[in-house]
């Protein structure tokens, strides 16, 4: 994706870019009086109202964080046909770091943002953003889901989110080993946040040999003193390390060249959004190394299926419930790819498209 974004509007391929992906609409939100920056993407409504989270990270260049909530809401829109929502797809990115610059005042700038859409992007957490995040954004807007129990809200979907990537490790283990028995398996767990603490909880329950990498010691430690069953493996390492499953939830694009050439794994599966840095090149990529890749948002989908419970009056045991279709449809998406000489990634964006252009035709039919 070519993301050119000059100061000096000489060169501004945003439009472009929208374009190449099928983009509704990008909003641009800058506040001086709080230092807001941040970007809204909306990338199909067909389905619903576009929802996703909003993600605050210490992006290098705007043209980082565009790129980044391109990719994001163009996800968002498939993993909400693929689990059967309706809903449309969209994220946002604050740009900024969530250890230090992150604030009331900024949350409640970027809700009144929100607000100003509508209602067509609905917001939630992503990286760098909690519940108590979500509560100070919903000052400013209904327009917002994940909020906390003692505010009527699901709270944190990252336990759904978590239970679905199980559920998609363990039907790739079937697909690959013949048994989703995952005992004396290695998993390398990228990324002791949220969803990946929860996952290594899984993962030990049912005797899997855990490895776990983070960028920062305190969420190790804490991984650690949680579940003392695992082995710290250096974050720059991971892609160099002895393992049968890789299980991405840190940041997007770790699928790239230089990683799958090192990768000493046969499945991918994992929470983090975007994994395959170019879906294309390096689906095939891992193909040719007869790694099995599971697609992110299918079975990641898990925490948009416990927010969408949340807007429709559902609770958390029936989103576990419902996150549980994950396993099925996973081994459909694998069987379906290889009847049609195709990578995972392609097929699940397939069976995605195929419900988004069947129910675009009722739409215009009173
Ligand atoms: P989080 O911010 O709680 O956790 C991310 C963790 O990754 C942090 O501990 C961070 O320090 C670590 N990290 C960042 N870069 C790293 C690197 N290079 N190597 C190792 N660790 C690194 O986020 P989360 O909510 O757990 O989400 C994880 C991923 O899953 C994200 O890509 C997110 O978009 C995706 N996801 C999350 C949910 C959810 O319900 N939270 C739902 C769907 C998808």
């Amino acid at each position: 994706m070519e993301t050119v974004v000059k100061n000096s509007g000489v060169e501004l391929n945003v439009l472009k870019d929208m374009n190449a992906t099928g983009h509704e609409q990008i909003v641009f939100c800058q506040d001086e009086a709080t230092g807001l920056k941040a970007i809204i993407g909306i990338h199909n409504t067909v389905l619903g109202p576009a929802l996703g989270g909003t993600r605050m990270w210490h992006y290098s260049n705007d043209g980082e964080a565009l790129e980044d909530v391109l990719r994001l809401s163009r996800g968002m829109t498939f993993k909400a046909a693929i689990s059967g929502l309706n809903l449309g797809g969209g994220k946002a990115v604050i740009i900024g770091d969530s250890r230090t610059q992150k604030n009331e005042a900024l949350l409640r700038r970027f809700g009144k943002f929100v607000d100003s859409l509508g209602g067509k992007y609905i917001t939630a957490e992503d990286v760098g953003m909690g519940t108590k995040d979500i509560e100070y954004i919903s000052m400013e807007t209904k327009h917002v889901t994940g909020l906390p129990e003692h505010l009527g809200g699901t709270g944190d979907p990252s336990p759904v989110t978590a239970y679905g990537v199980y559920m998609g490790m363990k039907a790739s283990a079937k697909h690959v080993y013949g048994s989703d028995d995952l005992e004396g398996k290695t998993v390398a767990v990228q990324g002791c946040g949220h969803v990946g603490r929860q996952l290594v909880g899984y993962l030990i329950k049912e005797g899997a040999k855990v490895l776990v990498a983070d960028i920062f010691e305190d969420n190790l430690q804490e991984c650690k003193l949680t579940h003392p069953g695992v082995q710290i493996v250096d974050a720059q390492k991971i892609y160099d390390t002895q393992m049968d499953i890789y299980a991405p939830c840190a940041l997007g694009g770790t699928l790239n060249d230089d990683h799958i050439d090192r990768l000493k794994c046969t499945i991918v599966a994992g929470a983090a959004n975007n994994q395959l840095k170019d879906e294309k090149v390096h689906g095939q990529k891992l193909i040719d190394k007869g790694i099995v890749y599971a697609p992110d948002f299918l079975i990641n989908s898990g925490g948009l299926i416990n927010v969408y419970g949340e807007l429709m009056g559902y609770n958390k045991e029936a989103a576990l419930k419902k996150a549980e279709f994950i396993y099925g449809v996973t081994l459909e998406i694998f069987k379906y790819a290889k009847e049609n000489n195709m990578s995972n990634g392609e097929a699940a964006i397939q069976y995605a498209q195929r419900r988004i252009d069947q129910i675009a035709k009722i739409n215009s039919v009173l």
